[in-house]
């Protein structure tokens, strides 16, 4: 076994000792709350339909963080039809990745490429 390593926490700046996660242990246990609410809210049948930002309203999840469990596959948005976040470019509702098919053939051909989503993801951060 290989040990930890000090690091700060991505979520609220702490030291902690890295393992597993990038997060400290508290902010590990709220986004496993958090999962859980919006797991437990989409396993209502009646829910199936739900929009992200009904979800989010429902369980006071952020829409951002919802959108994480998303691209991370920690919630199946396949299942849901209507569950999806936005492109980072378009706005187009998508499931997965962090721009629809069409954005991200445009930047693929593009050099800058990786500069442009990490652009992106400093963008999807400041919201
Ligand atoms: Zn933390
Ligand atoms: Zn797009």
């Amino acid at each position: 076994m290989q040990s930890g390593q000090l690091d700060n926490c991505i979520i609220c700046g702490r030291l902690f000792l890295k393992d597993h996660t990038d997060s400290c242990l508290d902010c590990y246990r709220e986004i496993e709350h958090n999962l859980n609410l919006v797991a437990d809210f989409l396993e209502i049948d009646q829910n199936r339909y739900a929009t992200i930002e009904e979800v989010s309203e429902f369980t006071n999840v952020s829409v951002k963080q919802i959108a994480e469990f998303l691209r991370d596959g920690l919630i199946f948005s396949e299942d849901y039809p209507n569950l999806g976040y936005r492109c980072a470019h378009c706005g187009k509702l998508i499931k997965r990745q962090l721009l629809c098919n069409e954005c991200f053939n445009r930047f693929s051909t593009d050099v800058n490429r990786t500069l442009m989503q990490e652009k992106l993801l400093n963008e999807i951060d400041s919201k």
